[in-house]
């Protein structure tokens, strides 16, 4: 066969390497070559990498010549002979998707976690023995067009409006999340949360059976939280797992991303003691909300990854005894601010705001009432300022609401940045 591949990212490259492997003839095209008319030239398959939009003139040439489109996700899935848990979300995909990973392991079979996380899909996947699981974490992106794809356990954390400029609107932007689970069929499972009456009410469209997980009710059936355990209740039968104090990582975001991990592993044959004990072990991914050190008697916590200001929103709720000192700011994505400034008058003593989008945030902030707010040039100056301030029992935390664009190169090097700063106090 000969395949087109479109992008040549990490998934693009794998799956370009795991096509070619398998005998055929594969070219992979970027938007730097210019000359895709001819590419496309007698190809009987056009793959999709995350990055490329369905709605782009070449992808649209290709289909008005007839030649099949498929996304980069619907190849690894047809040639993995493992099972598939995956997971998707706007915000707590990869911390669910690792945890997840953990728990599977515990089935003493061949575990693989990939996708959006990082690592290629159609690569891990590859050769797999059928008693495999994969742990996929997938992003709208790679779900928009899929047709086939139907994994035997779905998860959906949550839903807020994200990637607009790509979607346009939110309705297009949900349409792409529900792929996960719309092809499910009966013998397979879908992860839904209760809490988030959108999700839930996508369990009348599916033919698969529906596990709701919900951190606000008990519920009859699935897996909740009761006088403070985590509960399964499942076919007839109700199991504790371990006490929600168990967990090393915090915050009613992280309950909601165990309730769901539990879900997922339970309906893959998982024992709750199995389950407990990885709880009980699992630490933060790195720039979730990660603990740095404590000096002074203050705690320095790096959750760069809050790159939207809905998961800025979820870090400061973690702190239910406020007295945060909030870093914040980058590259501004100019959404509304209301909630996150709001979030911030209840929980902050002091707001430290850098980057490109600080005089929209000081306005926004001193419009909510916001006190005590510094400007600053860089993270040398915001975590000597917040050295100074910061008295016992406060808290310093870097969640910035914001990409990183306006002064690194991605999240991971403005947290790593941020705790060689904090560590060299
Ligand atoms: P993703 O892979 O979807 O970006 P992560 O697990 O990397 O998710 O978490 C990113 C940020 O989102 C975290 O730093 C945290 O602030 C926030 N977050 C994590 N889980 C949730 C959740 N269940 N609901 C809302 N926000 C969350």
């Amino acid at each position: 066969m000969k395949v087109l591949v479109y992008g040549a990212g990490v998934s693009g490259k794998g799956v370009a390497e795991v096509l070619q492997k398998a005998g055929n003839d594969v070219l992979v095209y970027t938007d730097a070559m210019n000359s895709f008319a001819t590419s496309v030239e007698g190809v009987d398959l056009l793959v999709l990498s995350p990055g490329v939009s369905p709605e782009k003139e070449e992808v649209r040439l290709a289909l008005s010549r007839g030649i099949k489109v498929v996304p980069e996700i619907e190849v690894a899935f047809a040639r993995c002979s493992g099972r598939m848990a995956a997971i998707t979300g706007t915000n707590g995909k990869t911390t669910t998707t690792t945890l997840v990973g953990e728990m599977l392991k515990t089935l003493g079979v061949p575990v693989k976690v990939a996708g959006n996380i990082g690592l290629s899909l159609s690569k891990e996947t590859e050769e797999l023995s059928a008693d495999a699981w994969v742990a996929a974490e997938l992003s709208s992106f790679q779900l928009e067009t899929v047709q086939n794809f139907a994994p035997a356990i779905s998860c959906v954390l949550n839903l807020t409006p994200d990637h607009l400029e790509r979607h346009h609107t939110l309705e297009n932007y949900y349409r792409a999340k529900r792929n996960i689970c719309l092809q499910q069929r009966e013998n397979q499972f879908a992860v839904l949360n209760y809490d988030d009456a959108n999700i839930r009410s996508w369990a009348y469209d599916l033919r698969c059976r529906v596990c709701y997980f919900s951190r606000r009710m008990e519920l009859p059936e699935g897996v909740f939280i009761r006088d403070g355990s985590f509960v399964v209740a499942w076919d007839g039968k109700e199991e504790i797992v371990c006490s929600v104090k168990d967990m090393k990582i915090f915050g009613p975001h992280n309950e909601e991303n165990v309730l769901a991990a539990i879900a997922v592993a339970y309906l893959a044959g998982c024992r709750v003691t199995d389950l407990a004990k990885v709880i009980k072990n699992f630490q933060p991914v790195e720039h979730r909300l990660e603990y740095v050190r404590t000096l002074d008697g203050v705690r320095y916590y790096n959750d760069s990854k809050a790159t939207n200001t809905d998961s800025a929103v979820k870090a400061l709720e973690a702190f239910p005894d406020g007295h945060v000192i909030l870093i914040a700011g980058g590259h501004d994505k100019l959404t509304d601010l209301r909630d996150f400034m709001g979030t911030t008058k209840k929980f902050v003593d002091v707001l430290i705001l850098l980057g490109e989008a600080k005089s929209r945030f000081l306005a926004a902030a001193k419009a909510e009432g916001v006190k005590n707010i510094y400007l600053v040039d860089s993270y040398d100056e915001a975590v000597a300022l917040a050295r100074k301030v910061a008295k016992k029992p406060q808290v310093v935390l870097l969640s910035p609401a914001c990409s990183s664009y306006d002064m690194f190169s991605c999240f991971e090097e403005r947290g790593k940045k941020f705790k060689e700063l904090v560590q060299a106090l």
